[in-house]
């Protein structure tokens, strides 16, 4: 895990989302590590979890890469844990708690659904406290700022009278009559 904060740590200098991780085999061998490379790669799915999977397995030569384990800063995405069960990981040992991202211990709780075929050994919290820090150093600093630029404030009779919030349907509504329904339909006539 300690592995994994460093890959977090070098996300956070390069302007990534502070998530790292490393996959390692049974025997304690360190298979590949990453840390988040999504704005790198102006890639969507280039989650540091999903990097290490296809490193390993490149590096395999097979997409199952059973027995191993993958240490992760976060709480897998239901992107990753899907990719984490695809690639038959056998333990996931994960960071700090996702409520709003998080896919394992929150939301659709991927691995306990029945169409998962299959699901890792899971145990959450380690290190938390320290990747947690991670991304709060990150976002605390960004957020502010921008969302001050951008007229949001905290009070709601000020968010919904603000000059953002009008300006903000225009776009959605403009030029399409009946909204956004209308225009579903008339993609699919095309
Ligand atoms: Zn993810």
């Amino acid at each position: 895990m300690l592995q994994a904060l460093q890959e977090a740590e070098a996300a956070a200098a390069r302007g990534e989302v502070p998530v790292g991780a490393v996959l390692v085999s049974v025997s304690g061998e360190v298979l590949a590590r990453s840390g988040n490379a999504v704005e790198a790669l102006a890639d969507p799915t280039a989650h540091a979890e999903v990097l290490v999977l296809r490193a390993a397995a490149r590096r395999q030569g097979t997409p199952r890469l059973a027995p191993c384990v993958l240490y992760v800063t976060l709480e897998p995405c239901a992107m990753c844990a899907a990719a984490i069960s695809l690639a038959r990981v056998t333990r996931v040992v994960f960071g700090a708690y996702d409520p709003k991202g998080g896919a394992v211990e929150h939301g659709p709780r991927f691995f306990t659904q029945p169409t998962c075929l299959h699901a890792p050994e899971v145990i959450g919290g380690v290190e938390e406290r320290r990747a947690s820090a991670l991304l709060k150093a990150f976002f605390d600093p960004k957020r502010g700022p921008s969302l001050e630029r951008a007229g949001w404030s905290p009070k709601k009779s000020q968010r919904h009278k603000g000059p953002l919030a009008e300006n903000a349907c225009l776009p959605v509504t403009s030029g399409v009559p009946g909204g956004p329904s209308s225009s579903v339909g008339r993609a699919s006539d095309l």
